[in-house]
């Protein structure tokens, strides 16, 4: 039995590559904002409509580089616990103290109720996740930043392809973070973008991402975020296919609704938000039911995994843990079911049947 994995990377047709390859090795310039880089950062940017739009080393590394390009280099960062661990180590790594909000449970984006009780004169800065591709109530979080003086830096390593009230999702908030890994729905491999509202702090956060200087004249303390020739050339061969590749997964989206129908828990989607189906999450009745379906999917050589657990306000390394019941809860029974264009029919009629099979 062919082993099924909660997601497949998506590779072009060799040869879309090669002819990439082949651009590379005419050039000879393998990295340094190179021409490829360059054309693929301008695709992307025109795909999503922004105005600032810089393709970095991956999605962890840009969101450092938001929090220093943005100044925020202490304080304390109001944050989501129920996210991949990057969007909280990037805040640890920059010296900064994560403040976790609880979710909402229809969406799993950090509940906007909760952020104003958590801002103390040392909030620097509101660091939400559009998890799972899903929107956080940004006009509320604006709100807040406003009135606090806050930045908001939103990691959208999901949104890429989401679309709220006709415009990107990666397109608000100070600074959007994108990753393009090889897991994520569009990738080059290894990757990552900041979309940057402000021209100054755009200005910033191109120069600290090649070592903060220019030539002989050091300006500021920089890091390297450069990215390869050989990443775009990758990004720029899958990024034609990026259509189909959305569609593929909404079919497999819509199959997994038609057989999973009131059978397991699902999140609600905002009526405005036209998403990128880059994750298909379930909601069990417990841990013990997402254990038992686990057990009879592993049987059946399927791998789901556990997205996101667990939640990041129990990480073992912070200092001061604080409580987040419904993430903690959610976290304790939701997983990702396999998800990827190549998903056949007869392999979700497999999933669907295995997980039904097993619910208690
Ligand atoms: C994947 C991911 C990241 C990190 O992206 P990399 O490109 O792997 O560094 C950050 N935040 C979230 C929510 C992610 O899923």
């Amino acid at each position: 039995m062919e082993k099924i994995f909660v997601t497949k990377p998506f590779l072009p047709p060799q040869a879309e590559y090669e002819r990439q390859l082949t651009r590379i090795y005419q050039n000879h310039q393998l990295t340094n904002q190179g021409p490829l880089l360059c054309e693929l950062e301008e695709k992307l940017g025109k795909f999503l409509n922004v105005k600032h739009f810089q393709y970095v080393t991956n999605g962890t590394i840009a969101l450092q580089l938001a929090l220093e390009a943005l100044d925020i280099q202490d304080g304390e960062v109001i944050t989501t616990p129920f996210s991949y661990v990057a969007t909280t180590s990037s805040i640890l790594w920059q010296r900064c103290k994560p403040v976790f909000v609880d979710i909402e449970p229809h969406n799993f984006t950090i509940d906007p109720d909760k952020i104003e009780a958590a801002v103390t004169a040392k909030t620097r800065a509101i660091m939400p996740v559009h998890v799972f591709g899903y929107a956080c109530n940004v006009e509320k979080i604006q709100q807040i930043a406003d009135k606090h003086g806050l930045k908001v830096i939103y990691d959208a390593a999901h949104a890429f392809g989401s679309v709220y009230k006709g415009r990107a999702l990666a397109d608000y908030g100070d600074v959007s973070t994108l990753s393009f890994h090889a897991t994520k729905l569009f990738h080059t491999v290894e990757g990552g973008a900041c979309v940057v509202k402000d021209e100054t702090v755009n200005k910033k956060l191109d120069l600290i991402k090649r070592f903060g200087h220019n030539k002989d004249e050091h300006y500021l303390l920089g890091i390297n975020g450069k990215q390869s020739e050989f990443h775009a050339a990758m990004g720029l061969a899958v990024l034609p296919h990026l259509p189909e590749i959305i569609a593929a997964r909404k079919r497999v989206c819509e199959r997994y609704d038609k057989l999973l129908a009131g059978a397991v828990g699902r999140p609600a989607v905002q009526k405005e938000l036209e998403y990128n189906y880059a994750y298909y999450p379930v909601v069990f009745k417990n841990e013990a039911e997402l254990l038992r379906v686990f057990d009879a999917l592993a049987k059946e050589n399927i791998f789901a995994r556990r997205y996101f657990y667990p939640s990041l306000n129990t990480l073992p390394y912070l200092k001061e843990k604080t409580a987040c019941p419904l993430s903690e809860d959610i976290c304790s029974r939701i997983a990702c079911l396999p998800l990827y264009p190549a998903l056949q029919d007869h392999d979700i009629l497999r999933i669907t049947n295995t997980v039904k099979g097993a619910l208690l």
